[in-house]
C-alpha cells in the first residue's frame, strides 16, 4: 500500500502528542523526584565541599545531567541527624567525582532523559507546528476534494473502515420465519458458488440486493447467512459510519471497501443502514449534506464500475426504502428488493425454536403459547425475551426456564418493570373498578379479544393493567372489532363514572382516551368506516425528512374537517353510552370481581370468565353494531 507523507504525518501527529504527554508525566521524573526527595534545605557548592572535607557527607545522588545533587549528610550543624540537602553543581566539576570516590561516599547518578534546551525548544514549537500543519492539510483537502481521486484522500485509509469476516459461521437454519427472503437468497448463494452456470448462458449476475424491513427482523443475520452458506468472506460497513466529519472520507471509504472486496472476490459486501447515505439527493430539507452526496455518488460509481460477473454481491439493508435515492434502485444496482417483515405466528414460533435450542427450556413450556402471546415482536425481541427469561432463571437459581420466567419477561418487555402493589385504599378500589371495567366489557362484547389477565400490580406508567390475548392476524381488523375495542377502552372510565360519580373520575383514563380518539379518527379518515363514506382523507405515509408525526397531509376542505370531527365525536359518544350501559347492567358481578381482584391482585383470564358465567347466565354476548 502506498502511504503518502501526508498520511504519515497526520497519523503520526497524535502519537507524538501522546508521547509528549507521557514524556512529561513519566519519562521526565527527575524534577519531581528531586522535589519529592528533599526537604526544603539547600546549600551552596562551596559549603558542600566543606562538608565533604569534614567527612559529614554520606551519600550523593546526582540528577539533572549533573546539575543538581541531593546530598545526605550528618553533622553537628544538622543536629546530628541525617538530612537531605539540595546542591546546585557547577557546570563542570570533574574533580568532584574523584573527591567523592576518595571520601568513600555512596554515589549514584540519575540520568535525565534528554532534558534540556533541545526539549524545551521542541516543546515550545510543537503545538504551533501541529496546528499549522493540520490546518494546511485540511485546507488542501477541501480544495481538492472535488478534483479527482487519489489526491488528498489518503487519510480515510488508515482507520479500520469496515469489518471483514472470512467466515461468518451463520447458516440459513439460524434465520427463521423469513422463508420468502431465504428462497430469494438461495439463488444468490448459487450465484456465488457456481457463477459458471449463469455466465455460460449469458446471464448477468445481479450486483445488489436491498433488504427492507423494520429493525431487528434479521436483515444483518440474513446477509451473514448468505456469506456463510456460500462460504465467502463478508465485508460490512454501516451507512452511518460513512458520514464523517471530514469531507471526502466517506467516499474514500467506499473506494477502499470495494478495492478490498475485489481482491477477495467472490464475496458479500454488506452496507447496513444505507438510508444514512442513500437518501434522495438534492432535497433541501434536512440540510443538504455535501459529504453524503459524495459518498453516495462514489457508491454508485463503484457499483457501476465492476462487471456483473466479478463475484461481488452487494447487500444493503434499510428500514426506509421510501426515502432512498431512485438512482440506487435502478437496474444494475440494487435491482432486487427483498422485504423482511415482523414475523407472523408461525415465524415467531420458528424463531423461538431457533433460540430455544441452546437454552435449557423446560419441556412443559409450549413455544406456541409464547408465539401467540407475542404479536408484533421482531426476531430480535424474541431472542431478547428468551435471554431475559434465562437470566431470570439463573437469578432464581432454577435449572430450567419455565413458563413462569417467560411470562414475567414478556410482561416486562411489553409493559415495563413491575412495581410494588398499592396498599388497600380508595384509590386502589378505584383502579380495581377501572380495570374490571375494561375486562368485563372486553369479555362480554362479542368481537373483543379475550381477557388474558387483570392485575393491580403496577407496571411502568400503569397502575393496573388488563391484558388481552391478541388475535393472530393484526393486519386485518373489522369495523365491529374496532368498535368493540373502543368500547373496551372506554370501559375503565365508564366504571369510574358509574361507581364513583362524575366528580371522582381520575386522570388514569388519559391513555385510554388517547387510543379511543385515535381509533375513532382513523375509522373516519383512513378506513372509510363512517357516514362520510369510503374516503381516504389522511394517509399514514411519513415524510422522509420530518419524521413520523409531523406529516398528516390533509387534503380536504374545511367543510370536510368539520364533518370529520363530528363523525369522530359521534362514534366515541355512542361507544361511551354503550359502555356505561354494560357497566350498569352488570354492576353486581363487577362489585364481586373488584373484591376478588383487590384480595388477589391478579385474576387470570379463565378464572375471570368462570366467575362471570357462575354469577349470571349470559351465554349470549353483547353485539353492538353502531
Ligand atoms: P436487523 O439487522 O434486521 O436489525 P439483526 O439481523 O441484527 O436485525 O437481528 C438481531 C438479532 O435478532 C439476531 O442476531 C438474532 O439473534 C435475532 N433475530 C432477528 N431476526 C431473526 C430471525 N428471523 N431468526 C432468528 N433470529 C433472529
Ligand atoms: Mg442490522
Ligand atoms: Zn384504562
Amino acid at each position: 500500500m502506498k502511504i503518502s507523507w501526508k498520511t504519515l504525518l497526520l497519523w503520526s501527529l497524535p502519537i507524538i502528542v501522546v508521547t509528549f504527554f507521557i514524556w512529561q508525566g513519566f519519562l521526565a521524573p527527575t524534577n519531581n523526584e528531586i522535589n519529592n526527595n528533599i526537604a526544603s534545605s539547600r546549600m551552596t557548592y562551596g559549603r558542600f565541599l566543606e562538608y565533604l572535607d569534614m567527612g559529614w557527607v554520606k551519600r550523593v545522588d546526582i540528577y539533572d545531567g549533573g546539575h543538581t545533587a541531593i546530598v545526605e549528610a550528618i553533622g553537628p550543624e544538622l543536629g546530628n541527624r541525617v538530612q537531605k540537602i539540595r546542591v546546585e553543581l557547577p557546570a563542570s566539576a570533574p574533580e568532584l567525582i574523584i573527591k567523592l570516590k576518595n571520601a568513600n561516599v555512596d554515589l549514584d547518578a540519575h540520568p535525565a532523559k534528554n532534558t534540556g534546551a533541545l526539549w524545551n525548544l521542541v516543546g515550545n514549537l510543537f503545538f504551533p507546528l501541529l496546528l499549522v500543519s493540520g490546518l494546511a492539510l485540511l485546507f488542501r483537502r477541501s480544495n481538492n476534494s472535488g478534483s479527482g481521486p487519489g489526491q488528498a484522500m489518503s487519510f480515510g485509509k488508515s482507520k479500520a473502515l469496515f469489518q471483514m469476516e472470512a467466515k461468518t459461521g451463520i447458516i440459513f437454519d439460524d434465520v427463521a420465519g423469513v422463508d420468502e427472503a431465504k428462497e430469494e437468497f438461495q439463488e444468490v448463494v448459487t450465484f456465488l458458488k457456481q457463477p459458471e452456470c449463469f455466465t455460460a448462458v449469458g446471464a448477468k449476475i445481479p450486483k445488489g440486493v436491498l433488504l427492507i424491513g423494520p429493525p431487528g427482523t434479521g436483515k444483518t443475520l440474513l446477509a451473514k447467512a448468505i456469506a456463510g452458506e456460500a462460504s465467502v468472506p463478508f465485508f460490512s460497513i454501516s451507512g452511518s459510519e460513512f458520514v464523517e466529519m471530514f469531507v471526502g472520507v466517506g467516499a474514500s471509504r467506499v473506494r477502499d471497501l470495494f478495492k478490498k472486496a475485489k481482491e477477495n472476490a467472490p464475496c458479500i459486501v454488506f452496507i447496513d443502514e444505507i438510508d444514512a447515505v442513500g437518501r434522495q439527493r438534492g432535497t433541501g430539507i434536512g440540510g443538504g449534506n455535501d459529504e453524503r452526496e459524495q459518498t453516495l455518488n462514489q457508491l454508485l460509481t463503484e457499483m457501476d464500475g465492476f462487471e456483473g460477473n466479478t463475484g461481488i454481491i452487494v447487500i444493503a439493508a434499510t428500514n426506509r426504502a421510501d426515502i432512498l435515492d431512485s438512482a440506487l434502485l435502478r437496474p444494475g444496482r440494487f435491482d432486487r428488493q427483498v422485504s423482511v417483515d415482523v414475523p407472523d405466528f408461525n415465524g415467531r414460533l420458528a424463531i423461538l425454536k431457533v433460540h430455544a435450542k441452546n437454552k435449557k427450556v423446560d419441556p412443559h413450556v409450549s413455544l406456541s403459547t409464547i408465539a401467540r402471546r407475542t404479536p408484533g415482536f421482531s426476531g430480535a425481541d424474541l431472542a431478547n425475551l428468551l435471554n431475559e427469561a434465562a437470566i431470570l432463571t439463573a437469578r432464581r437459581r432454577k435449572r430450567t426456564i419455565t413458563i413462569n420466567e417467560i411470562d414475567t419477561s414478556i410482561d416486562r418487555v411489553v409493559a415495563g418493570m413491575e412495581g410494588t402493589p398499592l396498599i388497600d385504599s380508595k384509590s386502589k378500589r378505584l383502579i380495581a373498578y377501572h380495570e374490571i371495567g375494561h375486562a368485563i366489557i372486553g369479555t362480554l362484547l362479542q368481537n373483543h379479544e379475550p381477557v388474558q389477565k387483570v392485575t393491580l400490580i403496577p407496571r411502568g406508567q400503569a397502575r393496573g393493567l388488563t391484558w388481552f390475548t391478541p388475535s393472530d392476524d393484526q393486519s386485518l381488523i373489522s369495523r365491529a372489532q374496532i368498535i368493540s375495542r373502543i368500547m373496551g377502552a372506554l370501559g375503565g372510565r365508564a366504571a369510574e363514572e358509574i361507581v364513583f360519580g362524575d366528580a371522582e373520575v381520575t386522570t388514569g383514563a388519559s391513555n385510554d382516551l388517547q387510543q379511543v380518539t385515535s381509533m375513532a379518527r382513523q375509522m373516519v379518515t383512513r378506513f372509510g368506516m363512517s357516514n362520510i363514506g369510503p374516503l381516504s382523507l389522511e394517509s399514514e405515509t411519513t415524510s422522509p425528512f420530518l419524521g413520523k408525526s409531523m406529516s398528516s397531509n390533509s387534503e380536504y376542505s374545511d367543510e370536510i374537517a368539520i364533518k370529520i370531527d363530528f363523525e369522530v365525536k359521534k362514534i366515541v359518544k355512542i361507544c361511551h353510552n354503550k359502555a356505561l350501559e354494560i357497566i350498569k347492567e352488570n354492576r353486581v358481578i363487577i362489585d364481586y370481581l373488584v373484591d376478588v381482584l383487590i384480595e388477589k391482585e391478579t385474576i387470570d383470564g379463565n378464572e375471570f370468565r368462570e366467575i362471570i358465567s357462575e354469577y349470571t347466565n349470559i351465554p349470549e354476548k353483547y353485539q353492538y353494531y353502531i
